[in-house]
């Protein structure tokens, strides 16, 4: 954890509120360990079931999320189906997800701080849900914006995501941050004037969540944690 990045992270948590926090990556890993190709290989069986295959350059797709928004304009008849099969096998993924080293803690810190924080994902929300009261953090939530059923299309970095979490926390984008670990939540971010604060799980995602344009790259959920203590009073 890097003392500088407590100091610059804290100094703009000072000026803003409410936490949109991305949910795969920031909190837990719900498709780590290989899951990501073996759902993705189901949807193409749920498909292929129905008599539709995939092109070549989706054959091998590890992310469940690309096959889903295939079948949105490939296939939009089974894109109810599809739906279906994705939300089981993630609510069972969620079940068993292996948190993010300290994510908890920020959570816990930011409702402790009398900081709201909405999760903003792409995951679907009963997966969401699973996991949040598995591990108690339910009422450390405000609210969850997950995938929109049927709508993959509005998926981040559609700004929809973002927009319904301000309209639940009525709140202005610049009082916000987003904290998540993709390209595309950092151009959410961008595009809706909400902070972009970046989450680097791996080293070389440091400077590709930089150039995507952060303004904080964090390599730790600590980091973020202490930072919210650092800003908030109440806690140091
Ligand atoms: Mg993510």
């Amino acid at each position: 954890m890097s003392i500088d990045e407590v100091r610059e992270l804290a100094g703009l948590l000072r000026r803003i509120g409410p936490v949109l926090l991305d949910f795969d990556g920031p909190v837990c890993g719900i498709f780590a360990g290989g899951r990501n190709a073996a759902i993705a290989s189901h949807l193409r069986e749920v498909l292929a079931d129905h008599g539709v295959s995939v092109g070549e350059e989706l054959a091998d797709d590890p992310d469940p999320l690309n096959v889903l928004r295939y079948t949105a304009h490939a296939a939009p008849r089974l894109l109810s189906a599809v739906e279906e099969a994705l939300i089981d096998e993630e609510i069972t993924a969620a079940s068993v997800a292996v948190p993010t080293p300290h994510a908890h803690e920020a959570i816990r810190v930011c409702h402790a701080a009398g900081r709201m924080v909405v999760i903003v994902s792409n995951n679907s929300p009963a997966a969401i849900r699973t996991y949040l009261e598995h591990h108690q953090l339910t009422d450390h939530v405000r609210a969850i914006v997950g995938r929109a059923h049927t709508r993959p299309d509005l998926m981040k970095p559609h700004p929809d995501p973002v927009h319904r979490a301000l309209g639940i926390l009525e709140t202005a984008p610049d009082a916000c941050v987003l904290v998540g670990d993709s390209d595309t939540d950092i151009q959410v971010a961008l595009a809706t004037g909400v902070h972009p604060i970046g989450y680097a799980k791996r080293p070389d995602r440091r400077s590709q969540l930089a150039e995507a344009g952060a303004e904080v790259v964090v390599d730790s959920m600590e980091t973020f944690a202490a930072a919210v203590r650092a800003a908030s009073p109440l806690l140091s």
